[in-house]
């Protein structure tokens, strides 16, 4: 997975503009009024599903419809969980190569692009651009920096934080999982059990050396 910051609307001339004004500058106002737009890549189509859920957002995907699947067997997102797992790791790699001499022999067999698709895997790499204002992303990062969420995800949501924090340290200083936002964990029973651990994780996430 490669993530970028692309694009974004720096909190300055919005201070200056609220100041400006004689209008309030919480963190709250300043939040909304920014927008941070990224370049992902190599993200599966699992996650780019669960992803393109959060709905105060804007999203350019690659067409699998009018873009041919290239280098399947070479590209495809495999989970940790199976890699680690040396029979595991045979079955998902045959499985991938199965379904990209399939997808290829349906292009081969007259069949277009927008139909051969379905033999892809959840697994076939994905590239999205995604643009989300500050508020949004408190919100995306409290469910998705979460470790309930799936590790891909999970992952896609750090490097943003990351990436967030870089360029507006002090905005971005109490995202992270809800329970580093709220002090506490809400999810009862299904809480993961590591909430001081995960609070000092996202107390330093992006705010080290490299920043
Ligand atoms: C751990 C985890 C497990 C999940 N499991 C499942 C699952 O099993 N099945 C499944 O289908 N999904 C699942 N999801 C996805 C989840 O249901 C949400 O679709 C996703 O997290 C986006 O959240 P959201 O709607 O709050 O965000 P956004 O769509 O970004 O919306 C943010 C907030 O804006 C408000 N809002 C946005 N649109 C509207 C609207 N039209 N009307 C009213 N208010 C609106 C709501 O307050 C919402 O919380 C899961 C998510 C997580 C984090």
């Amino acid at each position: 997975m490669e993530v970028k910051l692309i694009s974004y609307v720096p909190s300055k001339p919005i201070i200056e503009a609220l100041e400006a004004g004689g209008l309030s500058i919480s963190p709250e106002e300043l939040l909304k009024h920014l927008s941070f737009t990224f370049a992902i890549s190599g993200l599966s189509r699992a996650c780019t599903h669960q992803l393109v859920r959060h709905r105060l957002a804007s999203y350019s995907q690659q067409s699998q419809r009018y873009v041919r699947v290239e280098r399947l067997a070479d590209e495809a997102v495999e989970p940790p969980s199976i890699a680690c797992r040396p029979e595991a790791d045979v079955f998902f790699r045959g499985f991938i190569r199965a379904s990209e001499y399939i997808y290829n022999k349906l292009i081969g067999l007259g069949v277009p692009e927008e139909d051969a698709r379905f033999v892809l895997p959840n697994a076939a790499p994905s590239n999205i651009i995604v643009t989300m204002t500050g508020s949004a992303l408190y919100h995306f990062f409290g469910l998705r920096c979460c470790n309930r969420a799936q590790h891909e995800i999970r992952e896609l949501a750090d490097r943003m934080l990351v990436l967030c924090r870089r360029v507006e340290p002090e905005l971005f200083r109490k995202a992270g999982p809800y329970c580093f936002q709220k002090g506490y964990c809400e999810e009862g029973p299904l809480s993961c059990g590591r909430v001081e651990e995960v609070k000092a994780k996202y107390e330093r996430l992006g705010y080290g050396p490299d920043v």
